[in-house]
């Protein structure tokens, strides 16, 4: 997944990249309208954070050149507390989603992941791995024909999962995609353990293997 920042305060700008490595995004940066534009022109990004107040115009424009392009990126508007109408505006242009600034990285990260999954599954109903399957307009998931019965929590967990096969993922970022937003005041991540227990527990009656390992002092991993 490739993410392009696009922010003239680089300290936010360095920051959000930060996260989004830690979070095993490809990221690029541009500063300017200009430079966004070029790395557009150049690249294809699966999201565009996009700042409007940009020194050499408004980002908006850049979500008009993006159009034109065969494949539009999910696009994630950054606006400051007050400006209503820019918001509205970037929304109608084709923006899929804003965040007011000041905002806390998880919600970025909420943010960012929810759109990607709608745009990754846009276009299929099933998601499927080894004897796994998963219904999503329906949210039903099934190991071969027998329905795994998952709560919301173990749904939501088994497909973000899915979307992140034999690779380690924190038990922040896990909290993270789960509940969002408030999650990074919490003092551990505890609480987790009985969601992951519970889908792991439901995933072998129902005949899978143990598809969750954990690593322990890292986080979870799941292999088909
Ligand atoms: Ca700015």
């Amino acid at each position: 997944m490739k993410i392009l920042i696009v922010e003239d305060n680089l300290l936010l700008s360095e920051e959000i990249g930060r996260n989004l490595v830690d979070n095993h995004f490809k990221v690029e940066q541009a500063a300017t309208l200009a430079a966004a534009e070029e790395k557009c022109a150049l690249y294809q990004y699966d999201l565009v954070i996009l700042d409007l107040g940009l020194p050499d115009g408004n980002g908006l424009s850049l979500i008009n050149s993006l159009r034109e392009g065969e494949i539009m990126p999910a696009i994630l508007i950054l606006t400051a507390r007050n400006s209503v109408e820019e918001k509205v505006k970037g929304l109608n242009l084709g923006a899929d989603d804003y965040l007011t600034k000041p905002f806390h990285t998880a919600e970025l990260n909420a943010r960012i992941h929810s759109l990607l999954r709608r745009r990754n599954f846009d276009r299929k109903e099933t998601l499927e791995m080894g004897p796994l399957s998963v219904n999503l307009p329906a949210a039903r998931a099934q190991l071969g024909d027998t329905p795994l019965n998952l709560t919301r929590k173990e749904y939501d967990l088994l497909l973000y999962f899915m979307q992140n096969p034999d690779r380690v993922l924190t038990k922040q970022s896990i909290a993270e995609y789960l509940w969002g937003d408030h999650i990074d005041q919490a003092d551990s991540f505890d609480f987790l353990y009985n969601h992951i227990k519970n889908l792991r527990r439901k995933i072998t009656r129902a005949g899978g293997g143990n598809y969750i390992r954990a690593m322990y002092g890292m986080g979870y991993r799941f292999s088909i």
